[in-house]
């Protein structure tokens, strides 16, 4: 399989591959094997690709918006013919199951496509001025160079989502990827180079030592953005940094998403769904159902139907066609899995199906009569354990869902309309799925409020994330 797939290994320093003697394993989470040594980027390649970058803003904010989305577009259509290659590579370095792996792969291109279409459409303004000789305009230009620091969990996806606005914007974009899954964003900007991506424009430095890697560009006033995904301790440690320097900033930060199931629901919809906002990706999303309450009359009802639907999940080899769980990303990620199952039970939770582990596959879990305390409700467990518990009204239900630290995304199921309309306006979150499992697509905003971060990603906003205004009064 490994030898059969063919990948770069090195950072994309100014349209160069470089090779570096420093080195850094990429493992197999499915089986601990390594999959490639990685070059190991430090200060000295960043000051590189800053130089770099700081040049290629220059000539890339003066192409043609149309030269830009034809780049673009050029690029989607790659992304695309390599679905199986990319979709293998992130299977192998993070343990995505394939099916999931390919359908990333999809998702990925379509912010490529979107951003390729809306480069054209980065329309100016006039307005009409009190005075009979001056002329208002508004121009939006590129931010100018931004460093963008993205997460493991979807290696392809949250590189295009960042990437691709940026450069149809007129931005050149340098990345750290995450250290578990450098591959996959390298064989992006492998793509990005067939595409005719000009040097500079998109880099890449893979690296065992974020913090260092990340010094320069955060100190560095020509750097006038950041855009991170990631978690949100990290979060609020960069923003604090690139206060110093005044740059925009952009967080995608943790979530914790609460599904309020309502009796009024279609339970056999509301149980396929969560299923889905659930155990997707092993339920390493940052958008996963977290906190699952159901209202108490269908409460046993449900809980039955989601128990068997999860008994009926096939844990496996990433690689195989018919997985749906794969293994976790790291031993640290199963112990904090492990560790909220444990508390749940000490506090007095059940346990319907799962609760163990053999390597790093933790088996998909159902828990019942979670207490709200319990460390699962409160913290982002981000593994395949549901934990469920019940609400007597509406306002109950709303209350704990608005109570929670964080404010990505939130579940509503229910088949009365004023209801849906009710409670996802007053839901303290940034995405509110409506009968709807899976609600992230490249049109619409992603993002959070609360303790989820800053900006959004997507649509026509996550364009806005990459633009400055500038405002010029015309005497005539
Ligand atoms: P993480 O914060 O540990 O790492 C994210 C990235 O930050 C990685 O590239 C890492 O190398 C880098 N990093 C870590 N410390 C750094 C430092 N001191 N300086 C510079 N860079 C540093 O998060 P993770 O475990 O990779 O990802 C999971 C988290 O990401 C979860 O909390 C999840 O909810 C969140 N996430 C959010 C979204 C969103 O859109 N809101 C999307 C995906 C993931």
């Amino acid at each position: 399989m490994l030898e059969s797939l063919e990948f770069p290994k090195e950072a994309l320093i100014d349209g160069q591959w470089r090779v570096l003697p420093r080195r850094f394993p990429v493992v197999a989470p499915a089986t601990g094997k390594v999959v490639a040594e990685v070059a190991d980027c430090g200060p000295e390649e960043a000051v590189e690709a800053l130089e770099a970058a700081v040049v290629a803003q220059r000539s890339w904010s003066r192409a043609t918006a149309y030269e830009r989305a034809a780049v673009l577009r050029r690029w989607h259509d790659l992304i695309l013919a390599h679905e199986e290659p990319l979709a293998r590579l992130m299977a192998l370095e993070m343990g995505k199951p394939l099916k999931e792996a390919r359908g990333e792969v999809r998702y990925a291109a379509g912010f490529v496509e979107w951003y390729a279409e809306e480069a054209k459409r980065i329309y100016g303004e006039t307005l009409p001025s009190q005075f009979p000789h001056k002329r208002i305009l508004v121009r939006y230009e590129p931010v100018g160079p931004v460093y963008g620091i993205t997460p493991w969990n979807f290696p392809a996806a949250m590189v295009t989502r960042k990437v691709a606005p940026a450069l149809a914007a007129g931005n050149s974009f340098v990345l750290k990827p995450a250290e578990e899954s450098p591959l996959t964003a390298l064989y992006l900007a492998r793509l990005f180079l067939e595409a005719g991506g000009p040097p500079g424009v998109f880099q890449v430095l893979p690296t065992s030592d974020p913090e260092a890697l990340s010094r320069p560009f955060l100190e560095d006033e020509r750097v006038r953005k950041l855009t991170f995904t990631g978690s949100t301790p990290v979060g609020l440690k960069l923003y604090g940094e690139a206060a110093k320097t005044l740059k925009r900033v952009s967080l995608e930060l943790g979530g914790g998403a609460p599904v309020l199931v309502f009796q009024d629901a279609d339970l056999e919809r509301a149980v396929a769904e969560t299923l889905r906002a659930k155990f997707r990706n092993i339920g390493q999303s940052c958008v996963a159902a977290n906190v699952i309450l159901v209202e108490e009359p269908v409460a046993e009802a449900f809980a039955e139907a989601y128990a068997r639907a999860v008994r009926a999940l096939r844990v496996g080899d990433p690689l195989l066609e018919e997985t749906d769980i794969g293994p976790l990303v790291n031993r640290a990620a199963l112990e904090k899995v492990e560790g909220h199952v444990r508390d749940a039970l000490d506090r007095g939770a059940s346990l319907v199906v799962g609760g163990e582990a053999k390597g790093l596959f933790f088996a998909p879990t159902v828990l019942l009569g979670v207490k709200p305390e319990s460390r699962i409700f409160q913290e982002e467990t981000f593994g395949p354990v549901a934990p469920i518990a019940t609400f007597q009204d509406e306002e109950e239900a709303l209350a704990r869902a608005n109570a929670l630290p964080s404010g990505l995304a939130a579940y509503v199921f229910t088949q009365s309309l004023s209801r849906a309309f009710r409670v996802a306006e007053a839901l303290e979150y940034g995405i509110v799925g409506v009968n709807d499992g899976v609600p992230s697509t490249p049109q619409a905003p992603f993002g959070g409020v609360k303790r989820s971060g800053l900006g959004r990603e997507g649509g026509r906003w996550g364009l806005e994330e990459y633009l400055e205004v500038k405002y010029i009064s015309l005497g005539l």
